[in-house]
């Protein structure tokens, strides 16, 4: 077989798989850690005794990943995943 051409579907192939491997990963797994907070959803405050609730993930700590966000928006489900 073509070398060229086998890498030709190779490619395409391998780029679907990583796709359909990243969509599954957020339909399982459909949060990520809040990156302002580290997904403790609290901003401390500099004395380090207070805290508020981390505004970004509004003290949930967690943040819907990309994929599942844009699953959310084409799919119109809000109540699994915010
Ligand atoms: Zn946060």
């Amino acid at each position: 077989m073509n070398p060229q051409l086998s890498g030709a579907i190779a490619v395409p192939i391998i780029l679907i798989a990583i796709t359909l491997g990243y969509a599954f990963a957020c339909w399982v797994w459909p949060f990520k850690n809040c990156g302002k907070c580290h997904g403790t959803g609290k901003k401390r405050s500099p004395s380090r005794k207070a805290f508020r609730l981390c505004r970004r993930c509004e003290g949930t700590g967690r943040r819907v990943r990309a994929g599942r966000w844009i699953y959310n928006r084409l799919s119109g489900i809000r109540r699994d995943a915010r």
